[in-house]
């Protein structure tokens, strides 16, 4: 596919992120495009124009269909990217990439610490099944960073600030050092969003985003995007993992996630700022162990976050109490305005326990190993919010 169409390109994140890919009807003036649910589409009279293994000819919706095409244009605006692909969901969006990308023989380094199926893709499938050398490193370390990558490595995979502890790791540090090796470097952005961060921009070769947290943002569609300048790596990964595996995405959830992306901007504006404020409260309260976000000058990663991500920190805080596993599921159920579910990146605040049997724990730094809960911050008002957490902890003595 050509470099996608940004007829707003230079324009601010939320005037992009209101008009790119939206257009009229043509048949009706509607001034919404329409949902179709179609799986197969007229084809032409002379099939001598008809090129199978296609994405760009409109002919069964696994190659690709009209509500993909236009949540791609929106995504690639948001990222400032020459083409995205959209997906079925995050993961397969991941695997997507290192399925086209990586033969056996080859070597990935990854993150100790990342979202867990990168784990299980890397640690047990790509490794075990197709015979991919797969290293783990603490990626916020640059000298294990430098170790691993050696010349001949195919990929280096960074995710930024990582799932679920907020590790911060130097994307354009990483990027230098695996381009002098020969390497690429993907960057899982769904924590960060690209109105924090543009990993494109920063020199990575991908990046990739769980659509399915803050760029919907509602809770209610799932999707995954691959966002790049190779437009010729970005077609194979099409050709490969879209037609060929089938990891399509429903026009209808396509439609979803584009109608929340649409205030995007103006979301992550006000779940960047709650954060912050709820991440200070919680670093304030007693029996709170640890808080782990970026936007904490208390953070080891802070002055890199100050410099990579432009408008804040995320929705995402990482913390502990001086308590047991049991005792942080009740102060979780006992919460009334925040929900206690997993995900991340929707309109309402979820809470979700990481508890101490979980069996990465001995990969995370020492002070996330007791009562280490992830908190994603929503669109309520921040004052609930900090009121709701401050019961809960004191209905069950902390
Ligand atoms: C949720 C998430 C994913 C996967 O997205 P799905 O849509 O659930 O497949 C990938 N990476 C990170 C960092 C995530 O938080």
């Amino acid at each position: 596919m050509a470099k996608k169409e940004n007829k707003y390109e230079g324009y601010g994140l939320a005037t992009q992120a209101i008009h790119t890919g939206t257009d009229y009807d043509e048949g009706t003036g509607a001034v919404r495009r329409p949902l179709h649910m179609a799986n197969s589409f007229k084809l032409p009279d002379d099939l001598s124009q008809v090129n199978y293994s296609s994405t760009d000819l409109l002919m069964y919706s696994r190659n690709g269909n009209p509500n993909q095409h236009w949540l791609e244009e929106k995504v690639a605006a948001l990222h400032g990217a020459g083409d995205a692909i959209v997906l079925a969901s995050g993961v397969a969006a991941l695997h997507a990439l290192f399925w086209t990308l990586l033969k056996t023989g080859d070597r990935v380094v990854y993150p100790k610490v990342s979202y867990m199926a990168v784990y299980r893709l890397f640690h047990e499938l790509f490794n075990r099944k197709f015979g991919v050398e797969t290293v783990m490193v603490d990626m916020t370390d640059l000298d294990e960073v430098r170790k691993a990558i050696t010349p001949g490595t195919r990929l280096v995979h960074i995710e930024t600030p990582d799932n679920p502890t907020n590790g911060v790791t130097d994307i354009e540090a990483v990027v230098k050092i695996a381009h002098e090796n020969g390497a690429l470097v993907s960057v899982d952005n769904t924590f960060a969003s690209p109105y924090n961060q543009k990993p494109l921009q920063l020199g990575a070769d991908f990046a990739v985003e769980a659509l399915t947290k803050f760029i919907n943002g509602h809770g209610d569609a799932q999707g995954g995007a691959i966002l790049s300048n190779d437009l010729e790596t970005m077609d194979r990964i099409r050709y490969e993992a879209q037609v060929n595996v089938g990891s399509v995405i429903s026009p209808f959830n396509a439609w979803q996630i584009f109608r929340g992306s649409v205030t995007f901007p103006l979301r992550m504006q006000r779940i960047n700022e709650s954060t912050q404020k709820i991440a200070e409260w919680l670093e304030s309260r007693e029996n709170v162990t640890f808080v782990s976000y970026p936007g904490l000058p208390s953070n080891p990663g802070h002055d890199l976050a100050k410099r990579q991500m432009k408008n804040g920190y995320g929705g995402v805080i990482s913390f502990g109490v001086n308590t047991d596993d049991k005792t942080v599921e009740r102060f979780c159920a006992a919460l009334k305005v925040v929900t206690f579910a997993v995900s991340l990146g929707h309109d309402e605040s979820l809470i979700f326990p990481q508890p101490s049997y979980d069996e990465r724990i001995d990969l995370y730094p020492e002070k996330f190993r007791k009562g280490f809960i992830r908190f994603s911050v929503g669109l309520e008002d921040p004052e609930d919010i900090i009121a709701d957490l401050d019961q809960a902890l004191k209905s069950v003595g902390l």
